[in-house]
C-alpha cells in the first residue's frame, strides 16, 4: 500500500511552497488509494516556534488535507512528533556501528573548527578526514568507558558513485568522493535531522517521499544509510521550487506572503489550493478550475514539472475572483460583512443591497473597503472626471445636466431605482441627450470616482435622497 508523508518543521507559518508539497503528497496518496501521514520534524528545538505545530494541524484541516495518521489523530506508527521519539534513534545508530557502516567520533569542537578553517584557507570544501574511523577497538572502548563525549558518524564510501532515479528529475548521481561522513547521532544522544528523517521514513513504512528539490542532493546520502541497514528505499518525487521571480525563491523572510497572510487579505482557501495545484503540475487538459475532490481524481505525478514555478499574484487574484463569483450569496455576504464594516456603518447603509452588487466585482476581500468608502464620504475629485470623450461630455455639459436633473430628482417620491430611473429618462427624452450623457455626470457627482461597484440608480438608492441631492448640488459647483 502507498504511504506518503508530509514532514514539516514547525517554523511558525505555512510557506506557499510547503503547502503545495503537502497538497501533492496528499493527492499522490489519495490517487493511489494510499495513506497520507503527518510527521512533525522538530529535532531542531532551538528553531521551534510557539504555536507552530497547532498551526500545521489547523492549516491542513482547513484546506481539507486530512491525514490518516498524525500526532493529533493517532495511528499505528506513532509517535508522529520526532521530539517524542528521542529514545528510538540511538539504537539504530549503534546498529550501524556494529555493521561497520558508522563509527564513534571523539573529535572536539575545537579540533573540527580548526580543520574547517584550514580547509577554508585552502579554498576547499570541508570534509571530515575520518580520523576516528582509524581508532583501534581498544582505543574506542577506553574512550567510551572514560565518558568522553562522542558523536556517531556515517562511514561514507570515498570511491565510485551513488545514483538514484527521481520520478521528476530523473537519474541523479553524486561522486562518493564528495560525500562527508555526516553525523547521525549528536553528542547529546539525539539524532541529527538527516538521520531521524531516514529512520522515521523507514519505521513509518513510507513508500513514496515527495518533498522540495532542495533535498535532491542529500538523497544519495540518505540512500546509503538505507543500504547500510539493508532497508528498502522509498521512491522519490522531488518538487520544483515556487519562485518569486526567475532568481529568487518565494520567501516569507523577503516579505512574500505565507498562506496565512493570503487568507488574512481575503483570498479564499479553495482558490489558493486550486492555484497552487497548477503551480508545477499540468493536468494535461485545459481545465483550470479544480475543487480538492476533482484534484484527487485528476492528479497524476507524470504531470509534475521540473522547472521552477513562478508565483503569479495576478493569476491567483484571477482565480480568487472566479471563486468569489461562484460563492453562494449568503456565504459571500458572511465573508464580505467584516470588510464592509471597515468602511461603512451598517446602520447607515443597506449591506444586503450592497452584497449582490459587490460579489461579481470582488477580486480579493481586502479591496472591499476601497470599493465602497466613497459612499461614506464624497472624496475630493477633479472636474476632469466629467469629461468623457466617447460620450462627448464636457465639464460644462455635465454641470448643465446636473442643474437640469436637480428639480426632477427633488420631485421623486418614493425614492427607488425605478423612480430615479424615470426621472433620468425624462431628462434624456426631453433634451434628446444620450443616456450616458446624463448618467455619467450623475455617477461622477455621486461618487467622485471613475469606477464604482454599481450604476447611478443604485448609487442614488444607497446614498438616499437627501445625500444624493447634496452631492449633485456640490457637483454643479
Ligand atoms: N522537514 C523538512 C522540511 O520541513 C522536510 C523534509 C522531507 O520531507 O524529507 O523542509
Amino acid at each position: 500500500q502507498v504511504r506518503t508523508r508530509f514532514a514539516p518543521s514547525p517554523t511558525g507559518y505555512m510557506h506557499i511552497g510547503n503547502l503545495r508539497s503537502a497538497l501533492y503528497t496528499y493527492l499522490f496518496a489519495k490517487k493511489n488509494g494510499g495513506k497520507f501521514i503527518l510527521r512533525i520534524e522538530d529535532t531542531d528545538q532551538e528553531r521551534e516556534v510557539e504555536g507552530a505545530v497547532e498551526l500545521i494541524y489547523s492549516t491542513l484541516k482547513k484546506v481539507g488535507l486530512n491525514y490518516d495518521e498524525g500526532p493529533d489523530v493517532g495511528g499505528d506508527y506513532g509517535p508522529y512528533i520526532q521530539s517524542q521519539r528521542r529514545g528510538i534513534y540511538k539504537g539504530y545508530a549503534e546498529e550501524l556501528v556494529k555493521k561497520g557502516a558508522a563509527y564513534y567520533c571523539f573529535c572536539t569542537a575545537e579540533e573540527l573548527e580548526a580543520a574547517h578553517k584550514a580547509a577554508q584557507a585552502k579554498g576547499e570544501t570541508y570534509k571530515y578526514d575520518k580520523h576516528c574511523l582509524h581508532l583501534s577497538p581498544e582505543e574506542v572502548d577506553k574512550k567510551l568507558k572514560s565518558g568522553a563525549p562522542y558523536v556517531i558518524r556515517f562511514n561514507a564510501p570515498t570511491q565510485g558513485e551513488t545514483s538514484f532515479t527521481d520520478a521528476v528529475y530523473g537519474e541523479i548521481t553524486v561522486e562518493n568522493a564528495t560525500l562527508d561522513d555526516i553525523v547521525l547521532l549528536k553528542s547529546d544522544g539525539l539524532p541529527t535531522y538527516n538521520f531521524a528523517n531516514v529512520v522515521d521514513d523507514h519505521l513509518m513504512g513510507i513508500t513514496h517521499v515527495l518533498r522540495g528539490n532542495e533535498y535532491l542532493s542529500s538523497t544519495p546520502k540518505y540512500n546509503l544509510i538505507y543500504d547500510a541497514f539493508g532497508w528498502e528505499k522509498p521512491a522519490y518525487v522531488h518538487l520544483p521550487p515556487v519562485m518569486k521571480d526567475e532568481k529568487r525563491k518565494l520567501s516569507k523572510r523577503h516579505g512574500d506572503p505565507s498562506f496565512e497572510d493570503l487568507l488574512a487579505e481575503g483570498f479564499l482557501k479553495d482558490a489558493i489550493v486550486n492555484y497552487i495545484a497548477l503551480l508545477g503540475w499540468n493536468p494535461g487538459t485545459n481545465q483550470e478550475m479544480f475543487s480538492l475532490a476533482e484534484l484527487e481524481q485528476a492528479f497524476d505525478w507524470t504531470g509534475l514539472s521540473k522547472s521552477p514555478a513562478i508565483f503569479d499574484m495576478a493569476k491567483l487574484t484571477w482565480f480568487n475572483a472566479e471563486y468569489m463569483r461562484r460563492l453562494p450569496p449568503e456565504e459571500y455576504a458572511a465573508l464580505a460583512r467584516p470588510w464592509l464594516q471597515k468602511a461603512l456603518d451598517p446602520e447607515k447603509f443597506d449591506f444586503d443591497y450592497l452584497y449582490p452588487l459587490l460579489q461579481g466585482r470582488t477580486e480579493v476581500l481586502r479591496d472591499i473597503p476601497g470599493m465602497v468608502d466613497f459612499l461614506n464620504e464624497l472624496p475630493d475629485y477633479d472636474n476632469a472626471l466629467y469629461v468623457h470623450k466617447k460620450m462627448k461630455t464636457t465639464v460644462e455639459s455635465a454641470h448643465t445636466v446636473l442643474k437640469e436633473l436637480m428639480p426632477l430628482l427633488m420631485a421623486v417620491e418614493p425614492w427607488n431605482e425605478d423612480t430615479v430611473q424615470q426621472a433620468c429618462k425624462e431628462l434624456v427624452e426631453r433634451t434628446g441627450r444620450k443616456n450616458g450623457q446624463v448618467l455619467w455626470p450623475l455617477r461622477i457627482a455621486l461618487s467622485g470616482k471613475m469606477a464604482t461597484p454599481c450604476g447611478a440608480y443604485e448609487l442614488c438608492v444607497l446614498l438616499g435622497k437627501e445625500e444624493s441631492l447634496r452631492r449633485i448640488a456640490a457637483g454643479i459647483g
